[in-house]
C-alpha cells in the first residue's frame, strides 16, 4: 500500500499547531506530510499591529517555518496556493505545480471585509499580513519625511477605522509610536492626531462596562480622538467623508472593521457561508470525509447555531482535536468532536494597559498588559517549548527596515 499523503495548507496558527500535532503523533513513515505557505516565515497575526507602529522588530514578529519544524516527519514547501480540485485530489500552486493529496487540511486564515464602502478598498490600509503591515509601516514614516517639507497635517492625521479588538490595539501602539518618531523626525507631537472611528455608541462592542471605560478614558488622557456613532462613507488617497458630514483630511485610514475568510476560498468548490467553510464537528469541510479545515477559513457552528469568531485561540484549540483526527482518519480510527472553551479575551492598549477578561475575571491596566504577554508567550511554547519562549523573549528590537515594500493588496 502507498503511503498516504496528507497537505496542510496555510502555516498560519492553525496549520503550525497541526503540524506539531502530527510531528508528536505520526510514526515514522506513516504518512507523507507537506505543510505549504506563501512565504517561508510564519507571522504572530496577533501582534500585526506591532509591526505596523513599528513598536516590535521583524524578528519578534516572523519565525522561519522549516525551524520550526522538529522533525522530518513535514516536509515545507513555499508555495502560494491557487486552487484545488477535489476530485483529482490535487493542490494547485500558483507556479503552475501539483502537489497529490489523500488527506488536505485548510488553515489559509483571514482577509479583510471593507463592506464596498467607496474608496476603502483601494485607498486604506489594511491589517492583513506582515507584508501588509510593514507596507503601512513604510507609508507612516514616509508621511513624516514629507511634512517636514510641506507642513502638511493630513500627513500627520492618522486614522483607525473600527474600535473593536483590532482597532484597539492598533490605536495602543500608534499611542506609543508617536512620540518615537516625533523625536526622529524631529517634529512636536502636537503635529500629529490619532482618530479612532466607530459606528458603535463605544468602543469595544460585546466587552464588559470596566473594560470599555478604562479604555475610553485611556484614550483621552492621550489625545486620542475617539468618534463613536459614525460611519465612514467614503475614503481617498487624502480624505475620509463621514456621515456627520465631516470631511478629514488624512493620508492614512487604517482599516479595523472586520475581516472574513480568506478570499480565495471562494473560488473552492466548497460549502462556504459569509466566506467562511462551513465544517463539521470533526472539523472536517461538511460532506468531505478527506477534507479538513480550521481556523478563520472555517465557519464551526456552536450548539445555539452561532459561529465561533475568528481567534487564533478558536484556531489553535481546532488544530490540537484537528492533527489526531487527521491520524485517527488514515488509521481507520474514531474521531474526536471538537468543543471550544473560552479562556478569555485580553486586548492590548500599548506595552503597559490592556483590558479583559481571563477565567471569568475582569482585569485591566498592567498587570492585564502582562496577562497578555503571558498569552503570547503560552503560544510560543505550544509552538516550540520553552526554548522559543526564550529566543523570542531574548530578541532585542533591531530597527525595521526602512525599505518600502509595495502595498499588497
Ligand atoms: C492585529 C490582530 C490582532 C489579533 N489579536 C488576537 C488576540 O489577541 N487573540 C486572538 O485569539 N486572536 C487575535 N487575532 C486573530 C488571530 O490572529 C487569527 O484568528 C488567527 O491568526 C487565525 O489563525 P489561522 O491559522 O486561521 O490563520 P492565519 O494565522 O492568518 O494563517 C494563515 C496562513 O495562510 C497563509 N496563506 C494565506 N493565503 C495563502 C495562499 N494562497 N497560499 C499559501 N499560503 C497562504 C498565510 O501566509 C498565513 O501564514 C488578531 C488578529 C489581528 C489581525
Amino acid at each position: 500500500m502507498q503511503t498516504p499523503k496528507v497537505v496542510i495548507l496555510g502555516a498560519g496558527y492553525g496549520g503550525l499547531i497541526t503540524s506539531r500535532q502530527l510531528e508528536k503523533t505520526l510514526l515514522n513513515g506513516e504518512a507523507q506530510v507537506t505543510l505549504i505557505n506563501k512565504h517561508d516565515y510564519h507571522y504572530i497575526s496577533t501582534q500585526l499591529h506591532k509591526t505596523v507602529a513599528g513598536t516590535a522588530s521583524d524578528e519578534k514578529i516572523t519565525l522561519h517555518i522549516p525551524d520550526l519544524l522538529k522533525t522530518d516527519k513535514i516536509q515545507f514547501k513555499k508555495g502560494t496556493v491557487q486552487g484545488v480540485n477535489f476530485t483529482s485530489k490535487k493542490v494547485q500552486l500558483e507556479s503552475g505545480e501539483f502537489i497529490d493529496y489523500d488527506y488536505l487540511m485548510i488553515g489559509l486564515g483571514f482577509d479583510v471585509s471593507t463592506f464596498g464602502i467607496p474608496g476603502v478598498e483601494e485607498n486604506a490600509f489594511k491589517i492583513k499580513s506582515f507584508r501588509s503591515t510593514k507596507a503601512i509601516y513604510n507609508h507612516v514614516l514616509r508621511q513624516f519625511a514629507a511634512y517636514k517639507e510641506d507642513l502638511d497635517p493630513s500627513r500627520l492625521t492618522f486614522a483607525v477605522a473600527g474600535a473593536g479588538f483590532t482597532g484597539i490595539e492598533m490605536i495602543g501602539e500608534l499611542i506609543e509610536a508617536m512620540p518615537k518618531l516625533c523625536l526622529k523626525y524631529d517634529i512636536p507631537v502636537s503635529a500629529t492626531r490619532i482618530i479612532n472611528i466607530e459606528a458603535s455608541a463605544s468602543v469595544l462592542p460585546g466587552f464588559n462596562k470596566e473594560a470599555i471605560d478604562f479604555t475610553e478614558s485611556y484614550f483621552k488622557k492621550n489625545g486620542v480622538e475617539l468618534m463613536t456613532s459614525t460611519k465612514i462613507l467614503e475614503c481617498s488617497p487624502t480624505t475620509i467623508t463621514l456621515d456627520n458630514g465631516e470631511e478629514l483630511p488624512s493620508r492614512t485610514l487604517i482599516w479595523s472593521g472586520g475581516v472574513r475568510g480568506n478570499t480565495l476560498l471562494e473560488k473552492l468548490d466548497l460549502p462556504i457561508s459569509k466566506g467562511r467553510i462551513n465544517i463539521d464537528k470533526f472539523l472536517r469541510v461538511q460532506g468531505m470525509e478527506n477534507v479538513f479545515c480550521i481556523g478563520d477559513a472555517a465557519l464551526f457552528l456552536k450548539e445555539d447555531g452561532t459561529p465561533l469568531p475568528p481567534t487564533a485561540q478558536v484556531a489553535i484549540q481546532q488544530a490540537e482535536v484537528c492533527g489526531p483526527n487527521l491520524i485517527a482518519s488514515l488509521r481507520g480510527e474514531q474521531l474526536k468532536a471538537f468543543e471550544y472553551h473560552h479562556k478569555g479575551t485580553v486586548a492590548s492598549i500599548g506595552n503597559k494597559a490592556a483590558v479583559g477578561k481571563v477565567f471569568g475575571l475582569k482585569i485591566s491596566g498592567l498587570f492585564a498588559a502582562l496577562m497578555k504577554q503571558v498569552i503570547e508567550a503560552r503560544y510560543l511554547f505550544v509552538l516550540g517549548g520553552p526554548g522559543l519562549v526564550i529566543k523570542q523573549f531574548l530578541k532585542i528590537g533591531k530597527p525595521h527596515s526602512e525599505l518600502a515594500i509595495s502595498k499588497q493588496k
